[in-house]
């Protein structure tokens, strides 16, 4: 019953999902710089008489409706944009040059408003907070910093989704266990000594250096790592020379390690090290890199994660629950699930009839937006099957 009513009012309120999206769509703010939309998101929530607090960790907003003395459920939103150029011709297109939620984190906020606006009006067996939380895009992240200041405080459970074009719309997503990479980056600058061109031995030729340090280092994945162990080394800019004639003084090299286990991470962080050291050693060249770690990786727990599936199979019914396979993507949710248990998933929003056929990241990405509702039916749903299995317990 308590169900079968929130879930008629949400799709009931599907319209007003749509409007809040455009609106932010059009609106799109870059990671850190977010101004405008933790203003709006705080406004709305004070409207439907819930607690919040501004500028948590930064931009973040947290509001909370309270409930009985269940269990505290807590679900995540992101609503940071990519600076991308809007190339969509499309009425709700970006006003902002230069930036564009290519990423649909207009689409998480959008529904996790309108769900609290409904939740609010409900009787709930526990708290449920909101956590709208800003730079998702752009390593450190926002997610850390909130938890800092507080936003998991006193919560028992926490639930997020990602909207998803590679799966259709209809379709869930969700796997327990590991499901998003761990994303580092890395910077390496290679020093020789330049030279005529004419005139090698001379000179300490940093481009050949960086050469073999490229190529050396993708041993690491074939030779190092348990082929059973997915990562990734991807070498994304490499940077050397000025003129046909002259020997390069440096190479300026970038790129990526993605990994789900902490020991394949430090293999491959220790290894870089060693190989990058003893080939700048054996050619006389100095070298100075630096290892970012970005987000961990994020890891589901199997409850909760069934939780969302008993939810899924609610909704939209078993026949669209896609069992996921990993992905080399990293997301901050994993400091949430460092911390409480809880579900990461993905709603299925790909749709050649609405244009959503863009992957993530694209200019004219795109989503189905249907997929707002089955992000918020199955976090409700999801919510109520914990309340429920706790009671049981
Ligand atoms: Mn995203």
């Amino acid at each position: 019953m308590f169900v079968t009513t929130l879930d008629a009012r949400l799709t009931d309120l599907y319209e007003e999902m749509v409007t809040l999206r455009r609106h932010f769509h059009q609106h799109p703010e870059l990671s850190f710089e977010e101004q405008e939309t933790p203003r709006f998101i705080a406004h709305y929530l004070r409207d439907l008489g819930l607690d919040v607090r501004e500028d948590v960790g930064g931009n973040g907003v947290v509001g909370r409706i309270k409930g009985g003395n269940g269990p505290t459920i807590a679900f995540r939103a992101d609503f940071d944009a990519l600076p991308i150029q809007d190339l969509k011709d499309v009425p709700y297109r970006s006003k902002v040059n230069g930036a564009m939620h290519a990423c649909g984190h207009d689409a998480h906020t959008a529904s996790l408003l309108v769900l609290a606006k409904v939740l609010a009006e409900a009787d709930l067996p526990g708290d449920v907070v909101l956590i709208h939380q800003f730079a998702e895009e752009l390593a450190p992240g926002g997610a850390k910093p909130m938890i800092e200041d507080g936003c998991l405080d006193g919560i028992d459970y926490i639930y997020g989704v990602h909207i998803w074009t590679p799966l259709p719309f209809g379709t869930i997503g969700l796997k327990t266990g590991p499901i998003m990479a761990a994303a580092d980056r890395f910077e390496l600058t290679i020093k020789g000594k330049g030279g005529h061109g004419a005139i090698p031995h001379h000179t300490i030729d940093s481009l050949m250096v960086g050469v073999n340090v490229a190529s050396q280092l993708q041993q690491i994945l074939s030779r190092r790592v348990d082929p059973l162990e997915p990562a990734v080394l991807t070498i994304g800019t490499f940077e050397s020379g000025q003129a046909f004639n002259v020997i390069a003084d440096e190479a300026r090299l970038s790129g990526t390690v993605r990994t789900f286990n902490p020991d394949t991470q430090t293999r491959i962080m220790e290894d870089m090290e060693r190989i990058i050291a003893s080939t700048c050693a054996g050619a006389g060249a100095d070298y100075d890199l630096t290892y970012i770690q970005g987000y961990p990786a994020v890891i589901n727990h199997p409850i909760e994660t069934e939780h969302v599936r008993r939810s899924a199979a609610n909704v939209i019914g078993d026949a669209g629950i896609v069992e996921m396979s990993p992905l080399m993507v990293g997301e901050d949710f994993a400091y949430y699930l460092q911390h409480v248990p809880g579900s990461f998933f993905f709603a299925g929003a790909g749709n050649p009839e609405r244009g959503a056929i863009f992957p993530h990241h694209h200019p004219r990405f795109d989503v189905d937006e249907r997929a707002m509702l089955h992000m918020a039916r199955i976090l409700m749903n999801a919510a109520v099957e914990t309340w429920t299995s706790t009671k049981e317990a």
